[in-house]
C-alpha cells in the first residue's frame, strides 16, 4: 500500500516535471514527438465544446428569449478560431521546424483555451437557470475529460489547463451561492490528476519499451553483420591451406567436381596437373622441416605465378600440388606444365638460410576431352599415372596421361 503510494507520488513528480516539454523526450524519436503534437493540436475536442456552448446559448435565447449567453458562444468560438489558426500554422511548418518551438506554442494555445473555456462556461452558469444549468454542469465535465484523454503527451500543461477551467467555474459558482463548488472542483481535479498520472505512466512505459526495442534491433543488426563477416572468414579458412595460402584439398575436390560437371558444355578439353616436389624427403633431411616449409610456400607461389585467370591452384597434400586448367587443350596444358616446372627449377631456394640447393618438380598431366562424361577420380588417376611416369623418367619433367574411357586420338 505504502509502496504503491510512493510509486504514484514519484510518477506524479516526474509528470509535473515534464511540463516544459513532451514526455519521454529521452526515449521518443522525432517521428513519435511529431505524432504526439499532431494529437495535441487536433481541433476536434475544441469544435465539440464550441458547438455545445453555442447550442446552450441558442437554447437560452430560443426558450427564454435571453441573449445573455451569447457572449459565452462568442468567446468559445473566438477561442476555437484561434486554435484553428494554430493548427493551420502547425500543418504548414517547415522542414526545419523544431519540436520544442511547437511544444511552447501548444502550451500557450492551451493556456488561452483554458481562459476561453473557463470564462464562457462561467458566463453560461451565470446566464442559465433551472434544467439548463444542469446541462451546463454536465458540459463542464466534457471538455475536461477530453483534455485529460490527450494528456499522455503533455500532462503538466493539461493539468494546468484543467485547474484554470475548474478554478474559474468554482469561483463563479461560489459567487452564486453554490459554496460546495470549490471542494467539488478540488475532488474532480484530484480525480483528473490520478487519471492523467496513470496515462503518463503507461505512455512512458510504452515509449521506453519502444526505445529498448529499437536499441536491441540495432544491436542484433550489428551482431548479424559481424556474424556474416566471421562466417565469410571462416569459410575462407575452411577452404585454404594454412601453410601455403592456396586452396586446400577440400576446395580442390569441390572445384574439380564442379569443373567436370560444367565440362560437357565446353567445346575444348579440361586439364589437370599434379605437381610433386622431387626428393623432398631428402631435402627435409638435409636442411630441416622449417626450410622445407618455406620452400613449399615458394613452390605454391611459383605455380600461382604461372596460373591464368580461370585456373585453380590447390595443395593436393604433403608436397603435392594440383592445378586445374579449364578449357585447355592438351598442347596448351603441356606448355603450362613446362612453365610451372621451369618456374620451380628457377626458384631461388638457396636464398633461404642453410638451403644449399634448389628444388625441382615432376608433373603429370591428365586430360578430360570436350563433351566427355569423366568422373573426377578418373582424371586424377590419369594425372597420377602420368606423374608416376615422370618420376620413372628421371624426375624434373612433364608427362601426360589418358583418362580411362578415352583414346589418345580424342585428346590429341
Ligand atoms: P619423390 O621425388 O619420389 O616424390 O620423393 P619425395 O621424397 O618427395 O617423396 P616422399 O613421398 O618419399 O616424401 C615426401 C616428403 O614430403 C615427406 C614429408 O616429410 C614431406 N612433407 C610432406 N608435407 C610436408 C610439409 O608440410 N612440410 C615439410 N617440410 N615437409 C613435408
Ligand atoms: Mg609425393
Ligand atoms: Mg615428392
Amino acid at each position: 500500500m505504502m509502496e504503491d503510494l510512493r510509486a504514484r507520488i514519484a510518477s506524479l513528480r516526474r509528470m509535473l516535471a515534464s511540463t516544459a516539454g513532451l514526455i519521454g523526450s529521452d526515449y521518443a524519436t522525432k517521428e513519435q514527438a511529431w505524432e504526439m503534437l499532431e494529437g495535441l493540436f487536433s481541433p476536434l475536442a475544441h469544435a465539440l465544446t464550441a458547438t455545445a456552448i453555442a447550442l446552450i446559448a441558442w437554447h437560452n435565447w430560443y426558450v427564454y428569449g435571453s441573449f445573455a449567453s451569447v457572449p459565452a458562444a462568442v468567446i468559445v468560438i473566438g477561442t476555437f478560431g484561434l486554435r484553428l489558426v494554430f493548427v493551420r500554422r502547425y500543418h504548414r511548418r517547415g522542414l526545419d521546424a523544431r519540436v520544442s518551438d511547437w511544444v511552447r506554442l501548444f502550451a500557450t494555445s492551451s493556456f488561452i483555451a483554458a481562459l476561453g473555456w473557463g470564462s464562457s462556461l462561467s458566463i453560461l452558469l451565470y446566464t442559465t437557470e433551472g434544467a439548463t444549468r444542469f446541462a451546463v454542469f454536465a458540459l463542464i465535465c466534457a471538455p475536461i475529460q477530453g483534455a485529460s484523454a490527450r494528456a499522455y503527451a503533455m500532462p503538466g500543461v493539461v493539468i494546468l489547463h484543467i485547474s484554470i477551467v475548474l478554478a474559474m467555474i468554482s469561483v463563479t459558482a461560489t459567487f452564486f451561492g453554490v459554496t460546495v463548488a470549490i471542494p467539488l472542483a478540488l475532488l474532480y481535479l484530484c480525480y483528473q490528476v490520478g487519471f492523467v498520472s496513470e496515462l503518463f505512466t503507461l505512455r512512458t512505459r510504452m515509449l521506453k519499451a519502444d526505445y529498448d526495442h529499437r536499441a536491441l534491433l540495432g544491436q542484433v543488426t550489428r551482431y548479424n553483420s559481424d556474424l556474416a563477416v566471421m562466417n565469410a572468414r571462416l569459410s575462407t579458412f575452411a577452404l585454404t591451406d594454412g601453410l601455403t595460402g592456396v586452396s586446400n584439398r577440400r576446395d580442390f575436390d569441390q572445384k574439380l567436381k564442379q569443373s567436370l560437371q560444367d565440362q560437357p558444355m565446353c567445346a575444348v578439353p579440361l586439364a589437370l596437373l599434379l605437381i610433386d616436389v622431387d626428393h623432398f624427403k631428402r631435402f627435409n633431411d638435409d636442411f630441416g622441416h622449417l626450410i622445407g616449409d618455406e620452400c613449399l610456400k615458394l613452390v605454391a607461389a611459383a605455380i600461382r605465378g604461372v596460373e591464368r585467370a580461370d585456373d585453380f591452384t590447390a595443395r593436393y597434400g604433403g608436397e603435392e600440388f594440383a592445378l586445374i586448367l579449364p578449357a585447355t587443350t592438351r598442347i596448351d596444358a603441356l606448355k603450362i606444365a613446362e612453365r610451372v616446372r621451369h618456374a620451380v627449377e628457377n626458384m631461388d631456394c638457396r636464398a633461404l638460410p642453410n638451403a644449399a640447393r634448389g628444388l625441382t618438380v615432376s608433373i603429370g598431366v591428365g586430360i578430360a576431352v570436350a563433351n566427355a562424361n569423366i568422373q573426377p577420380r578418373m582424371l586424377v588417376e590419369a594425372a597420377d599415372s602420368a606423374l608416376y611416369l615422370a618420376k620413372q623418367s628421371g624426375r624434373n619433367c612433364v608427362r601426360d596421361g589418358v583418362a580411362s574411357g578415352q583414346t589418345l586420338q580424342q585428346i590429341a
